[in-house]
């Protein structure tokens, strides 16, 4: 069994000599307990700043999607597929109490793989966050930042089943064609290119209902300008800072929040854990019918977790960045 263990604090952004990949040997199987090997890895952005909350050289956090081999646990059969959060590792022993592991919901034809997106973590955060949060409705204009990842394009999807106009950011020209050829996004800008305050001119003339920020930063400071009165904000996530070595100060918004007199709420997806069964349920049927479309970055190779890692923070990934771990 092999896995990676983060030898000390990220500094800034991540380095190939931050892992460190260790071979281990897992004891024999006790009465309850079941062993499963890892099919597919999950990279999510969470990783880079979690870590720093563990004592030094812990095992990579993270879920897998999963199959068991062996058990001695009744309610674990050989080659049923589990969703575990034992991290980067290939081999994990279960007493299948772990806190957050789950038996991967059946999805016929779809590939188990979407258990680490959208039959998964990343998928009820896309569900939960918008539509509780943001609460949509039909004509409304929806921003979503972070648009061609795991959740932002799950969530433009979702506010356009709900009949609302979307725009979203993404870092390539490439991601922005996807979204709109693809994904029946109505604009998509590279906001690395892109003037954010003169697109939304443009484009949402009308102001803009919802925002659901994956991003933070002076992305979410300028999407907030355009807001409407009863403007709804879902704090997901603020990738744009999450390497910066220093604490930002940021601008002052609140006056802005008082006059368009804005909900703005930040939240963790395990808030829905109990209802996540129902919200899997439908991401599964929403696929299948077509109504939503999922696409993944896959990388080959459980050693090269730390490359699809940062390759994700970079931004290579549209869609979901998965490993695949053989
Ligand atoms: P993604 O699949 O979106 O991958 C990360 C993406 O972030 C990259 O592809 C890159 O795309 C973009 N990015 C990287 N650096 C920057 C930057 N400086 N400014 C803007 N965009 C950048 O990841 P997820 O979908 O898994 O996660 C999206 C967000 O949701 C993250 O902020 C994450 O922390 C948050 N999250 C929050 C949860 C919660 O419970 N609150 C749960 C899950 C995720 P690009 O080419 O567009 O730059």
């Amino acid at each position: 069994a092999k896995k990676f263990i983060l030898k000390a604090p990220f500094d800034g952004f991540p380095k190939r000599s931050d892992f460190e990949l260790q071979e281990e040997d897992l004891p024999a199987l006790k009465d309850g307990e079941y062993l499963a090997e890892a099919l597919f890895l999950s990279v999510d952005p969470y990783m880079r700043g979690y870590m720093a909350r563990l004592p030094p050289r812990s095992v990579m956090i993270g879920i897998q999607v999963a199959k068991v081999l062996e058990s001695r646990n009744k309610d674990y059969t050989p080659g049923e597929l589990v969703v575990l959060q034992s991290g980067w590792r290939t081999h994990t022993i279960s007493d299948g109490k772990t806190n957050g592991d789950y038996k991967l919901p059946p999805m016929g034809d779809l590939s188990p793989s979407l258990g680490c997106g959208s039959v998964g973590m990343p998928g009820m955060t896309a569900y939960f966050g918008f539509l509780e949060l943001c609460q949509p409705k039909a004509g409304e204009t929806v921003v979503v930042s972070g648009a061609a990842g795991a959740v932002g394009s799950l969530v433009g999807q979702i506010a356009k089943l709900k009949k609302c106009k979307v725009i979203g950011y993404a870092g390539t020209d490439a991601k922005c064609k996807w979204l709109k050829e693809e994904l029946g996004f109505d604009h998509a800008f590279n906001y690395k290119t892109k003037d954010i305050g003169q697109s939304l001119k443009e484009a949402a003339p009308e102001g803009v209902d919802c925002y659901f920020d994956n991003v933070g930063g002076m992305t979410a400071v300028t999407v907030m300008n355009h807001m409407n009165l009863f403007g709804r904000i879902a704090n997901c996530g603020s990738i744009s800072s999450y390497n910066d070595t220093e604490v930002a100060t940021g601008p002052y918004i609140f006056a802005l929040m008082v006059r368009q007199q804005l909900r703005s709420e930040g939240f963790n997806v395990l808030r829905w854990r109990d209802s996540w069964p129902k919200g899997l349920m439908q991401m599964i049927e929403w696929i299948k019918e077509g109504k939503v479309k999922v696409r993944e970055h896959v990388t080959y190779g459980f050693e090269k977790m730390p490359e699809a890692f940062m390759g994700m923070l970079r931004g290579e990934n549209t869609g979901k960045a998965v490993v695949a771990a053989k």
